[in-house]
């Protein structure tokens, strides 16, 4: 067998064929491979025909048309099917050989693939590749971490097939060590919960305390999307709200409202609450899922639990400008709360990161793209060591800006009975974060009372103890 390949993947799923046929596409020849080997005869006679793509019948043909050092891409559903893969591949390659897991794992088995693989003599990536079906044909955003020793051999490859930004650079560079391009890419899809969640409530309250139609609705995410919340995001929700169904009503009004997961949110909420990172924002936008998912609980007790009907009096165009500011105020926040959680996974795992890097490599060519992303890069290359976002002084100044809007944002959708977990949690954090004494003084001397736990105090040196016996009995 001839060693004419550049790079072997292994999964002809939609992602799988997607990126064989965008590496293809920028020159490079690449060797293709399924369990179900059927489909790979069909993807070879099919969308690959003609192409520099080779499809192979066993995984020994596989290894054997591959250059040295062998780079093995595996596209398959995440889990057991990587494990089984590592384990048939490490028989058949030599050392220096990479393998690169590119499905959405979870990090602590990208952490641990690493180990065993390195243990081998062989090298691991894990990536995170952003951008679905489309993205994975046209340039995704690529998070690659794992074994360094890699990089320079799959650089080349994964930077020519990622999105670029405006100057060219491409969404992809390295991550760090260990799982750290998993946990970037966990960290995205939360972000990405969020981020929806923000335009959920928005449109909540614009279409139950405004009254607003969804034409009406839909020029106002289109005005937006021309400035500082240019997104993505923000575009697919105007051309949603701009929808009709063959009746020619907003179709959006005949969606069910009760929103499916995968679970890489829910993964990010708890991997928070593992590091003790307040990551309120994100968490409430899978929580907003989960009580979305109650349709049937919440048509019963909306027959008996009465609340406020939403109503408005005053300026409407003054309040669709606050909530503008509410919704990127609570972007702002839900960043930093990501951010702060990445630097401290950094903390605990030992990797080294780029947050600047970080930021660009979202910037195109994922859910998220948006040119707030360009904001941030400038921020952490400002300050590499920046503690938290809402401290650069672009974001201060943002923030502060719009804390007025956003305070009677959160204000009038909570005396109007309109739910805003998100929105209420970035002004919660923004309060928090900003406030010099919380009541924690209290909780201590709780946890002091019942539990004998102790206390420090302001007038002693930190890490000096007091306990109390607070009833006076022995
Ligand atoms: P998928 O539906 O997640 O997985 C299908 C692929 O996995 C097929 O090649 C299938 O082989 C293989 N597979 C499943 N079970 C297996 C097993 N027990 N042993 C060996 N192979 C097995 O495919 P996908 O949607 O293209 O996604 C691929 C990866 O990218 C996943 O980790 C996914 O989470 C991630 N991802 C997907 C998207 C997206 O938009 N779809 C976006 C980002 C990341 P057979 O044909 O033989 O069943």
């Amino acid at each position: 067998m001839k060693e004419i390949s550049d790079i072997g993947v292994i999964g002809i799923a939609v992602m799988g064929e997607n990126l064989i046929l965008n590496m293809e596409s920028k020159g490079f020849h690449v060797t293709a491979y399924n369990r179900t080997v059927d489909k790979v005869e069909k993807f070879v006679n099919g969308r690959a025909k003609g192409k520099n793509i080779f499809g192979a019948m066993s995984v020994e043909e596989f290894i054997g048309s591959l250059k040295r050092p062998r780079k093995v891409m595996l596209m398959v559903k995440a889990g057991r099917p990587v494990d089984d893969f590592i384990d048939t591949l490490i028989p058949l390659l030599e050392p220096g050989d990479i393998i690169i897991d590119g499905g959405n794992s979870h990090f602590p088995d990208t952490e641990r693939r690493v180990k065993f693989v390195e243990s081998k003599g062989l090298l691991y990536v894990g990536t995170g590749v952003s951008g679905g079906e489309e993205g994975a044909l046209l340039g995704p955003s690529i998070m690659p971490g794992g074994s360094e020793a890699a990089w320079p051999a799959v650089k080349p490859i994964f930077q020519a097939i990622a999105a670029k930004v405006e100057d060219g650079s491409p969404c992809c560079d390295w991550i760090g060590s260990g799982g750290s391009g998993h946990f970037v890419k966990m960290v995205h899809n939360g972000i990405e919960y969020g981020d929806m969640q923000l335009i959920n409530e928005t449109y909540q309250v614009m279409k139950e305390m405004l009254g607003m139609s969804a034409d009406d609705m839909q020029k106002v995410f289109h005005e937006w999307n021309k400035g500082e919340l240019n997104s993505y995001l923000i575009e697919i929700t105007s051309d949603i709200l701009a929808f009709k169904d063959e009746n020619g009503a907003p179709l959006v009004d005949q969606i069910l409202d009760t929103a499916g997961q995968k679970g890489t949110g829910k993964w990010t909420g708890t991997v928070a609450l593992e590091l003790g990172v307040p990551l309120t924002l994100i968490a409430e936008s899978v929580f907003a899922r989960c009580l979305s998912a109650l349709k049937e609980e919440r048509v019963a007790a909306s027959k008996v639990l009465t609340g406020p009907t939403p109503s408005f009096e005053g300026d409407k165009e003054a309040f669709i400008n606050d909530l503008r500011d509410a919704l990127y105020a609570s972007k702002v926040i839900s960043y930093a709360q990501g951010y702060q959680m990445i630097q401290a996974a950094a903390a605990e795992y030992g990797w080294s990161l780029d947050y600047g890097s970080i930021a660009l490599m979202w910037r195109e060519g994922c859910i998220i793209r948006s040119s707030f992303l360009g904001k941030i890069k400038e921020a952490f290359d400002k300050d590499p060591k920046l503690q938290n976002l809402i401290l650069d002084d672009f974001f201060k100044e943002k923030i502060l800006n719009a804390q007025a809007g956003w305070r009677r944002v959160v204000s009038a959708a909570v005396l109007n009975g309109i739910p805003v977990p998100c929105i209420s949690a970035g002004i919660n954090y923004f309060d928090g974060y900003r406030s010099e004494r919380l009541p924690a003084n209290l909780l201590q001397a709780q946890r002091d009372y019942f539990g004998a736990h102790t206390y420090e105090r302001l007038d002693q040196p930190r890490g000096k103890f007091f306990h109390t016996n607070w009833t006076g009995r022995g």
